[in-house]
């Protein structure tokens, strides 16, 4: 069978492979094959596949309707912001379809608290190694020359600062750089799934320097939060509260759904005509959202994400405890990076035929993020499959 249509443009090298169906963690190809699925179409699966408590969410929706304007009181979405309120303890909540969608939101609301403070050309500061989104405000935010080269003129008000380093932040705060937020990831993934060496205290010293400065603190929690990392939201392996939170990628389990999560403060910023979204917050997205965290919550997946990241993450560390190719074995929960000496893009391949289903960022990092579902033999096959497919790529070099 054909795998390449020219009609498609060619943003992506696809994988020569096609999917005809889904259950629990595995993926199933034409020739059923059958593939552990330790990527979750990056981080969006948190269910799995055909979870039934979602197919039914979503059929049901669909049966009454799919789709009516944000001109009118939508029930599902208020119940999902309700939730979301609850969870994060913030004040109010923006739906859109997408992760730089709800980025973007929360830069425009950094920029409308900027103003109110009177800075007529506000600065956020962001990070290196930091990914928020192909837009070309969440691209110009994103630390990497790889997502900015050829777009130029990027977006201006940004300040970058190497991540995990509290003094460079203090330094840009004395000398009063017209900042107006601190906008990051609190566990960079694109970036190589990198944590602060020690999160807590990171993100506290954060919230200090901004309350100080009476800045933004802006959490992209598009790809860490909503289970994965162990806590509803990875901020909340600390104490601290951030003024604006995004949400994308895992909220909908796959279907396309972002949320842009707001304190008092920034989201008095906001009014009618504003901001806003066509599909944003429709009842089909808002259903599976409703459903999504109604299973984490009755399913106990956020300890599962917790027991079973750390049975991964504790057999590869046994595998690859001396091994000199292998730099360090990164996680949080199902949030996990293993990473290589070298560059390492054919693993991906390997694993393929291996019959698993991983990821390469950042060049040398293997990046796992398996659906919240996954049972203690399915993780104990996904480290036994990846530990077979590192060693095969590490012997081959
Ligand atoms: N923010 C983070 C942390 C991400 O990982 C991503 C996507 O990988 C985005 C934002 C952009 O999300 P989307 O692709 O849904 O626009």
């Amino acid at each position: 069978m054909k795998l390449i249509n020219k009609n498609l443009m060619p943003t992506y090298s696809r994988l020569p492979i096609s999917f005809k169906k889904g259950e629990g963690v595995w993926v199933f190809d034409k020739a059923n094959n059958k593939y552990l699925d330790a990527l979750s179409g990056i981080a969006v699966n948190t269910l799995g596949h055909n979870h039934p408590s979602l197919v039914k969410a979503i059929s049901n929706q669909a049966v009454k309707f799919i789709h009516v304007s944000n001109y009118y009181y939508i029930e599902e979405q208020s119940i999902l912001a309700d939730k979301l309120v609850k969870l994060s303890g913030l004040s109010s909540v923006f739906f859109c379809n997408s992760g730089c969608e709800a980025n973007e939101a929360a830069i425009k609301l950094a920029r409308l608290y900027g103003h109110k403070l009177n800075i007529d050309t506000p600065n956020i500061i962001v990070m290196e190694g930091g990914f928020h989104g192909r837009t070309m405000g969440t691209l110009s935010a994103s630390g990497g020359r790889k997502y900015q080269a050829g777009f130029e003129p990027l977006m201006s008000g940004y300040i970058r600062v190497p991540f995990d380093d509290v003094d460079a932040i203090e330094k840009i705060a004395s000398k009063k750089n017209k900042v107006c937020a601190i906008f990051l990831e609190p566990i960079q993934g694109e970036g190589g799934i990198n944590i602060p060496k020690n999160l807590k205290q990171y993100l506290k010293k954060l919230r200090q320097i901004c309350d100080q400065n009476k800045w933004l603190l802006i959490f992209d929690e598009v790809q860490c939060g909503v289970g994965r990392t162990g806590k509803w939201f990875a901020h909340q392996h600390s104490t601290v509260k951030p003024d604006v939170m995004t949400l994308a990628k895992g909220l909908g389990s796959g279907v396309p759904i972002g949320a842009c999560i707001a304190n008092k403060t920034a989201t008095q910023l906001m009014e009618p005509g504003k901001h806003g979204s066509t599909f944003g917050g429709n009842p089909l997205a808002c259903s599976a959202g409703v459903a999504t965290l109604k299973a984490i919550e009755k399913e106990y997946l956020i300890k599962n994400a917790v027991e079973q990241g750390t049975l991964i993450t504790t057999l590869l560390k046994k595998k690859f405890k001396n091994n000199k190719n292998i730099v360090s074995i990164r996680s949080l929960g199902l949030m996990i990076g293993i990473q290589l000496s070298s560059p390492c893009g054919e693993v991906v391949n390997i694993a393929l035929e291996k019959k698993l289903l991983i990821n390469v960022t950042a060049e040398n990092v293997i990046r796992l993020l398996p659906p919240l579902i996954i049972n203690k033999t399915e993780a104990k096959l996904l480290a036994d499959r990846l530990i077979d497919v590192i060693e095969i790529f590490l012997n081959n070099l």
